[in-house]
């Protein structure tokens, strides 16, 4: 989700924060700052401070800080755009949906997460096949499980400037999107692309969701 900052700022300013986390905590006031206890971690004298005036809190004990989004998002175990959601809801405002070139976008990401899925079964392939037998008992030597290498998804890339290349174009995998992933090379002199890696073991690197985004 693209939200623009102006967005987010103008929805900020809709709440008065210490009226939110007064929901929450028992706040007193101090000037311009109100005080309380921390509701993110344990204390027995307040060292909370909630400011409206810049829409933001701070806790002196632990570090804690943010906006009414943060708040909302550390106090209620929402994502970022769930709480969007609660709090422009919460004042009737509507979230702006995605542009279409936003949903187009997002499509392609979708798209570079397959091949990245099919470029890592691949990989794993030619681990346990003929050509990645040095790699694998090199590994197995070195005191790795079958299960390791299935739960890290490791694989190998072999020693071919053009194996990855043709096992993805006989899945329908287009050679750009092989590129804009980074898995081939296109040589800025022109001349035909190449397999990025070879003859190495691959260690896929995931994002939080698992999906696999990049390898070491
Ligand atoms: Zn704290």
């Amino acid at each position: 989700m693209t939200l623009s900052p102006q967005f987010l700022d103008d929805l900020k300013h809709r709440f008065t924060l210490s009226d939110v986390i007064g929901r929450q905590v028992k706040l007193v006031r101090r000037g311009r700052e109100a005080t309380g206890l921390c509701p993110f971690h344990s204390e027995k004298s307040p060292s909370f401070t909630v400011n409206d005036q810049k829409g933001f809190y701070h806790c002196f004990g632990c570090g804690a800080h943010g906006s009414v989004i943060d708040f909302v998002m550390n106090t209620q175990g929402t994502t970022f755009p769930e709480t969007v959601e609660i709090l422009a809801g919460e004042v009737g405002v509507d979230v702006p949906k995605p542009s279409r070139q936003q949903v187009e976008r997002e499509k392609q990401r979708a798209s570079a997460g397959e091949v990245m899925e099919a470029v890592t079964s691949w990989y794993q392939a030619q681990l346990v096949g003929q050509g990645g037998a040095s790699a694998l008992s090199y590994i197995t030597d070195r005191g790795l499980t079958k299960a390791t290498l299935e739960k890290f998804q490791l694989g190998f890339a072999p020693a071919s400037r053009t194996a990855l290349k043709e096992a993805m174009q006989a899945r329908g995998i287009h050679e750009d999107q092989l590129i804009e992933t980074g898995m081939l090379i296109k040589p800025e002199t022109g001349g035909a692309s190449y397999d990025r890696f070879r003859d190495r073991l691959m260690f896929p690197i995931t994002d939080r969701q698992g999906r696999v985004i990049a390898f070491g």
